[in-house]
């Protein structure tokens, strides 16, 4: 299936329809903003942007959980390793530069990290070692979340783990891009992991009250001409609604099962993300029935001082899509690939990351 969604023929196709619907629409430049690394990815990886007329911008929102993990949670699990406890987490968190070092760093000055690939191996190493105390260091977006609320529900946790939870939701983060001051958005590419989750009707609300088009749409590079192409066509209507372009996996209620463990096993709360701030409801906390495996309530962890992004990294600007990686001045130069000064250039979802890879914006062709 995967090859006639790569099919150059119809790619091609789409290239003129959207120059077509783009031709007298408007004299401005539109912006189009995706909140998810894997579309970056899709984007930078097939050069999709280099088929766009000039006017079209499709830039990257916070779509990456592993930049916009907070500064003081990393500082909270590299203290945890280092005081008694066996952190774990996925692989791309440990390479995050905090003030404090790294996770990577934190190991190789006597911390004990260890590299999970799913909670539930954090499960299996603290069923194996009942005599350690074990922490699993929970980030991510609606797609990770549901794993760690089931295993909560079905009282599956060992009393030797224990979790510190860093996971975000992504409407809220739309709504705040959507209120940025300084700049105007035209239309979402809404993140299509997220959506089989969360359903393609949660992102209704935003279309009407903001009057933008959102569109969800899959990862190949057909599905997001084909999503630029739906944006277009919503704007020559002079129309703002969702559409869900992305039916082969996601449904307008998205994952019942899921939505019910998370909306139990979790509370909503006001959440740090990286270089952004507070954004009001947007991340999940243990729900109160579950104080004994939240590493918060179980632990004092000291506080963390200092700045939430790195002296001299644009973070901030790179997850707000203000500015390209390539604007950074740190941009592979000081901060490269194998030497992340901030959290973008981590991660297989990092914008940094990706245009570091793959070229980006600036590396295109005048025409
Ligand atoms: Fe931060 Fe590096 Fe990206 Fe600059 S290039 S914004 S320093 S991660």
């Amino acid at each position: 299936m995967s090859q006639s969604f790569q099919d150059p023929i119809v790619i091609k196709k789409l290239q003129i329809k959207i120059k077509s619907l783009v031709s007298g629409l408007t004299d401005e430049k539109i912006k189009i903003c995706h909140v998810c690394g894997t579309h970056e990815y899709t984007i930078s990886h097939w050069g999709l942007r280099s088929l766009l007329p000039k006017n079209i911008e499709v830039i990257a929102g916070p779509g990456c959980p592993v930049c916009v993990c907070p500064n003081k949670d990393i500082e909270e699990c590299i203290w945890l390793s280092k005081n008694g406890y066996i952190l774990t987490t996925f692989g791309d968190m440990t390479r995050v530069p905090s003030n404090s070092g790294s996770l990577n760093s934190a190991k190789a000055e006597g911390g004990d990290v260890r590299i999970v690939y799913s909670f539930l191996d954090a499960i299996k190493l603290a069923k194996k070692n009942p005599k350690s105390k074990i922490v699993f260091f929970a980030i991510g977006f609606e797609t990770t979340s549901p794993m760690v609320a089931i295993e909560l529900l079905n009282q599956n946790i060992p009393s030797n783990l224990s979790i510190l939870s860093s996971f975000r939701l992504v409407p809220p983060a739309m709504h705040l891009l959507m209120k940025q001051p300084d700049f105007s958005l035209d239309g979402f590419i809404a993140p299509g992991h997220v959506s089989t989750i969360t359903g393609s009707g949660i992102y209704e609300p935003i279309s009407t009250k903001y009057n933008v088009p959102i569109v969800v749409a899959g990862f190949e590079p057909v599905d997001v001409m084909l999503g630029i192409v739906s944006i277009l066509e919503q704007m020559k209507k002079n129309i703002a609604k969702t559409e869900n372009l992305y039916t082969r996996v996601v449904t307008r209620e998205g994952n019942k099962i899921a939505l019910k463990a998370m909306s139990n096993a979790f509370e909503t709360i006001d959440a740090q993300w990286r270089g952004i701030g507070l954004v009001a409801d947007s991340g999940y906390e243990l729900a109160e029935q579950f104080k004994g495996s939240n590493i918060r309530c179980i632990e004092e962890i000291p506080e963390s001082i200092g700045d939430d992004i790195p002296k001299g990294c644009r973070c901030a600007d790179v997850i707000l899509g203000k500015i390209y990686p390539e604007e950074c001045p740190l941009f592979k130069r000081k901060c490269t690939l194998e030497t992340p000064v901030g959290p973008c250039m981590v991660g297989t979802e990092g914008t940094c990351a990706i245009h570091a890879k793959f070229g980006g914006y600036f590396d295109l062709e005048e025409e």
